[in-house]
């Protein structure tokens, strides 16, 4: 099974944007560029919302039926563990590995040793075709990143091995992800992971580093915007260069998660997989769940009530909610409305302070970011949420679509 050169992860977290989603591809098919759906959930999602895998692959068969979608599309079984994917294995044929976890747990010192031994004809000054600057490898150097990364890549190969006893190999893509920790990897490490992926057997098809800056949960990209232009296009001359150099995969390609929102970055990652002609994979989740409350809010009455419900309920609640997303939110308290003023909101003034137009200046990535964290008080109201979305899911859908077609797609993938 191999990915498409572009592809887009989805997240729904109450399962009722899929086809939403889907008119957001077709829209970009009409405009001569196929990109892939890949509906992603993690396991803390389903535990929230109170989901299986299986609901995920229902929606996505549905959604494809009914619009007629004949490309390909995937369930991703996003950032699992060896501990939670057994539960995903029947329904996927996505799989993030996470290897977060291991990242700087000490390998043991032989395996260390094989791996500097086995790549230390790149030391010194390592040219790496379509990057000018060299860089200065030692083997000091080389030792470091093997404690540092190689527990991960192990246990990537563990989880990797155990899907492939069940599903087969070759019947599942697999993605190896190392966002969710807090260091970037620079491009150089990046080369001497994935030395370690291919060492591992792993057939990685994308791969999600940290990249540099900040990639906050639904908000822009805060960083050096001209430091992650130049370190995304090393990753990209890396891959190409590792997959030569190793073995692995041709189509291997970058993933960007947290991918929703960085508007700043987008012309740069447009820019640089047209120059170097390659693949992408953007992920995104929780971004549509904003889109379906700016719709409820927009269609006004008792939609526009469930949305300052949800609203109030999670100022009430901003520690708990947030506590778990501590590392990629960046709330300022002083600036949250008051539950008293968004009482009195109309639906127009609602919608624009969530939408992320960050040309309008009723915009507040405050209350953005408390939204996106607060699906869980969605979930406490049970079908009163869902039979509001089926209520309006005329409205909602339009922003769902427009959402990840216009504010997404066209930027990162059309330019
Ligand atoms: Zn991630």
């Amino acid at each position: 099974m191999i990915l498409e050169k572009y592809s887009f992860g989805v997240g729904d977290r109450f399962g009722h944007q899929a086809k939403a989603q889907l008119q957001a591809m077709l829209n970009a098919k009409k405009q001569g560029i196929a990109i892939t759906p890949v509906w992603n959930k993690s396991n803390r999602e389903h535990s929230i919302i109170h989901t299986v895998p299986a609901d995920v692959r229902r929606e996505a068969d549905a959604a494809v039926k009914a619009m007629g979608w004949s490309g390909a599309y995937r369930v991703d079984a996003d950032h699992i563990s060896l501990k939670n994917v057994d539960a995903f294995i029947e329904a996927s044929d996505f799989f993030t590995l996470d290897v977060a976890d291991f990242i700087g747990k000490a390998a043991d010192e032989k395996e260390v040793a094989v791996f500097v031994r086995k790549y230390k004809k790149y030391a010194g000054s390592l040219v790496i075709p379509g990057i000018s600057e060299k860089f200065d490898i030692t083997t000091t150097r080389l030792e470091t990143i093997a404690r540092k990364y190689l527990m991960g890549v192990f246990e990537a190969g563990k989880i990797y091995r155990h899907i492939a006893k069940a599903k087969g190999e070759g019947n599942f893509i697999t993605e190896v992800s190392m966002d969710e920790t807090d260091q970037p990897q620079t491009p150089s490490e990046m080369f001497f992971i994935l030395a370690a992926i291919a060492d591992e057997g792993i057939p990685a098809q994308t791969i999600a580093p940290k990249f540099t800056g900040r990639f906050n949960k639904g908000v822009d990209y805060v960083g050096d915007v001209a430091q992650f232009a130049k370190e995304f296009e090393e990753d990209l001359a890396v891959i190409d260069f590792a997959v030569k150099e190793f073995g692995l995969p041709k189509n291997l390609k970058l993933s960007v998660h947290s991918g929703s929102d960085k508007f700043s970055i987008y012309k740069a990652i447009n820019k640089a997989i047209k120059k170097f002609d390659a693949g992408l994979h953007l992920k995104t989740a929780g971004t549509t769940w904003l889109e379906e409350l700016i719709g409820l809010a927009m269609a006004g009455g008792d939609g526009l009530d469930i949305a300052k419900q949800v609203y109030i309920k999670a100022f009430g609640r901003f520690d708990e909610l947030c506590g778990p997303y501590a590392t990629v939110i960046d709330i300022d308290r002083n600036k949250l409305p008051s539950p008293q003023t968004v009482e009195k909101w109309t639906g127009e003034d609602f919608a624009q302070a969530l939408r992320h137009n960050q040309s309008c200046k009723n915009y507040n990535p405050n209350f953005r970011q408390l939204l996106h964290v607060g699906y869980k008080v969605a979930v406490e109201l049970g079908r009163g949420y869902i039979d509001a979305l089926e209520k309006y899911e005329d409205i909602v859908a339009k922003n769902v679509t427009e959402n990840i077609y216009a504010r997404h797609i066209k930027q990162v993938f059309i330019g």
